[in-house]
């Protein structure tokens, strides 16, 4: 569709490109100042930002005196931040959010940034596997679209999907060619040795070329000299090498000169250039990608993810709290934003959703994608958007945008490409967040083993072990609060954000009889399949036929899910345990092939990942649910058994007697069982609709005469031991857990006070 205005916009660019291509076609690799100052003229700010900060970039690289070994040491593209104080922990002060600090961070970052240009996206797979080229290549599954910053090999070498790019000859006319496919301003390289487990190659130095045809190719030259740029000295560690001259190109050569003695020349690289017009082609620059909401759209560190909150709060006051669950080893909070029309408080029968991401520091993703959510869902409230309107009054939403602060404070400070691929992924104490929590799957399995009546175990609630609740257990404090919150909220649904992948997964986590990876599906296997599918096929990357596998597994085939066993086994995974120990259904999305995207890639990934997000929480409002009453009080009944038939995994109500079980649309036989009552029994049938059908309960108190009966007969009056139980483990792991934080504060504050003689 064209308008008027399209067109007339498009007749500019015609005069523009005319002055493009007489400036461009007859110099090679050369784009001075003044060039860039005649596309600035245009006003084509928007896509060529960078323009300002041109000139900066060229006077500070090009002194003759500056070497390779300087480049490789300067500055990543995000921008170093000062280390959060141990004292950031006072919450939302007005001190904290004053105006000149807010003021003063800005301008330091906007400064930074501007430096230098985004990854063409060899990690985020916006660079095509067609755009590589190399001089050889060992073999198919060592190519050069292997390449690429980060990629993951699998556990053997050999088949299609090794870590890296490997040369055949190991000579010094070996190059791994990318084509950015238009005039590039290129400013960078980022390089990375081979990730295998079996084979260590890494490039120590390397040479760059640029080209504007692939044809005749041009030296970097530092001074009169050629560069020659600093690579890695280990596998794993992303080395960052900045042109000495910015240069303008399309195609950059990347060509080893010495590597790892015992190894021969293998690399994972990423180019960091911003793109420039092309003028063979008007179509690629209208098509800039991007997102017409309106969200702080970059890398947050702790400070600024809480200015942006409070902001959120501030603008939402009627539908917003924010409240901390715990904190970090390192002292930092665990912010959660609630977003419901009722802050503060459970409504009866409003069920409650929770997302929580970050708890692997480095997969910085979620975390702004959480974030982006709750300035869209308070944005929206206010604009009247009907389905966030009608979302934020039936639920209680929970966003929990950082579980890891601490790992994340450490792989920000690296910057998204510089990070590497484990960096921020565990706590400061080392610790995986994702297998920390208990492993109840063994206990739970074991039991049924053990026992020749499977009735008789409980398939739900399953309490903490007890040698969990010690204070020398090795659960970190960021598990310790989320245990709690879990707790204190009747969470109903919930998804738990990663990175690296692009796959959703199902529980159970954690395989039976230790199998390294087996399909362990959990009874809800129909409707956990369900919740992955409702994400999965609405993500516009998953849903892509034609997307690249990410790494080395082909998700596709799956449709974008799988059952988490069926992956890789995860004991004592937060999903697992959210499961068997809450009511609360969860699964994990890997949301992109990247852990950690250039800010550049998160307008597009909130494009990509909005309907989802959206989506899946609706998901909170199928199946039944309803309140468990007693019928001569009235009053709700706490921690009653909710029982599907066929269906071996139990729920239980909330204090206030409501309750939510998620099902597939059907007829179910529902049976209520409560302490001290006649167990109830009704059908409820599941529409397709988005709606939960509600289904009440009202139960009559076992008579005094009859409980009478049971005894003077020998029987027992039975008692719900395994609640009890889990209250009482619960109740020791607060207990343990206030007291290590006690400590840990105290050796904070004497820290602080060691550092400040
Ligand atoms: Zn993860």
């Amino acid at each position: 569709m064209h308008n008027g205005a399209q067109m007339a916009w498009v007749g500019v660019s015609f005069c523009f490109l005319l002055i493009f291509i007489v400036r461009t076609s007859y110099c090679f690799t050369v784009f001075n100042n003044e060039t860039v100052t005649v596309s600035n003229n245009l006003n084509f700010t928007a896509l060529f930002n960078y323009t300002t900060n041109f000139n900066s970039t060229v006077s500070a690289g090009s002194t003759p005196t500056a070497s390779a070994k300087q480049t490789t040491t300067a500055k990543p593209v995000v921008p170093t931040k000062k280390r959060p104080k141990d004292t950031a922990d006072a919450g939302f002060s007005d001190e904290d959010m004053g105006g000149t600090d807010k003021d003063l961070e800005t301008k330091d970052k906007d400064k930074t940034q501007e430096l230098e240009c985004p990854p063409l996206g060899l990690e985020s797979l916006r660079v095509e596997d067609t755009q590589l080229q190399a001089s050889s290549y060992q073999r198919m599954g060592l190519g050069p679209h292997r390449g690429r910053l980060n990629i993951q090999s699998g556990i053997e070498d050999g088949d299609l999907y090794d870590g890296a790019w490997c040369a055949q000859y190991e000579d010094l006319d070996q190059w791994l060619e990318v084509d950015a496919r238009r005039p590039t301003l290129f400013t960078g390289v980022i390089l990375q040795g081979r990730n295998s487990i079996w084979s260590w190659d890494w490039v120590h130095t390397y040479k760059v070329q640029l080209s504007n045809d692939s044809v005749y190719w041009k030296p970097c030259m530092n001074g009169t000299e050629e560069a020659v740029f600093e690579g890695n000295q280990d596998p794993e560690t992303p080395v960052l090498g900045l042109l000495p001259v910015p240069t303008v190109a399309r195609y950059i050569r990347i060509n080893p000169q010495t590597w790892y003695e015992n190894g021969t020349i293998c690399l994972r690289a990423e180019v960091l250039g911003c793109p420039l017009p092309d003028p063979n082609n008007i179509y690629m620059w209208e098509t800039v990608q991007g997102s017409k909401d309106d969200l702080d759209f970059r890398h947050h560190n702790y400070k600024e993810m809480r200015k942006l909150m409070k902001s959120v709060s501030d603008e939402c006051p009627d539908i917003t709290r924010i409240y901390s669950i715990g904190k970090s080893y390192e002292g930092l909070k665990l912010y959660v934003m609630e977003i419901s029309d009722n802050p503060g408080k459970h409504e009866l029968g409003e069920p409650e959703f929770r997302y929580v991401a970050g708890m692997h520091g480095n997969e910085a993703l979620g975390r702004e994608l959480v974030l982006n959510l709750m300035q869209y869902l308070c944005q929206q409230y206010k604009r009247g958007n009907q389905r966030v309107v009608r979302l934020v009054k039936d639920t209680r939403i929970h966003l929990l945008p950082s579980m890891n602060p601490d790992g994340h404070e450490g792989a920000y400070k690296k910057g998204s490409e510089l990070a590497g691929w484990a960096m921020g992924r565990y706590t400061y104490e080392w610790i995986d967040l994702n297998s920390n929590f208990a492993d109840l799957n063994n206990i739970m399995w074991d039991a049924q083993e053990m026992e020749q009546d499977k009735s008789k175990i409980s398939n739900h609630y399953i309490p903490l072990p007890e040698y969990y609740t010690s204070e020398e257990a090795m659960v970190a404090p960021e598990t310790r609060a989320v245990i709690n919150w879990m707790q204190d909220i009747p969470f109903v649904l919930s998804a738990n954000l990663h990175g690296g992948e692009l796959v959703v997964t199902y529980p159970f986590d954690c395989t039976r009889d230790w199998a390294p990876r087996e399909h362990t599906p959990t009874p809800d296997d129909s409707f956990f399949r369900w919740l992955a599918a409702v994400y999965a096929s609405t993500n516009q990357v998953m849903a892509n036929p034609d997307r690249r596998i990410c790494h080395y597994e082909d998700f596709q085939r799956h449709n974008n899910i799988i059952n988490g066993g069926d992956w890789h086994t995860v004991p004592g995974s937060m999903n697992d345990f959210s499961y068997l120990h809450t009511n609360c259904f969860e699964v994990t999305v890997e949301l992109s092939c990247d852990k950690f995207p250039h800010a550049s890639e998160l307008p597009i990934e909130w494009e990509n990942n909005k309907e989802s997000l959206l989506v899946y929480m609706e998901q909170v409002h199928r199946g039944i649910k309803g309140v468990v009453r007693d019928k001569d009080t009235n009053a709700g009944i706490a921690n009653a058994i909710i029982k599907v038939e066929d269906l071996d995994h139990h729920i239980r109500t909330a204090d206030d007697g409501d309750y939510w079980r998620l099902l597939n649309p059907g007829e179910y036989k529902v049976t209520v069982v409560a302490e001290g009552y006649i167990p109830s029994v009704r059908r409820c049938h599941v529409g397709s609709e988005p709606r939960a059908t509600i289904c009440d309960f009202y139960l009559s108190k076992m008579l005094k005469q009859r409980l009478r009966e049971i005894l003077a007969n020998g029987g027992k009056i039975p008692k719900d031991l395994q609640l009890r139980l889990r209250a009482l483990r619960l109740r020791k792991l607060r207990a343990t857990t206030k007291a290590i934080n006690q400590r840990r504060a105290r050796q904070r504050k004497a820290r602080a006070l060691r550092r400040s003689f």
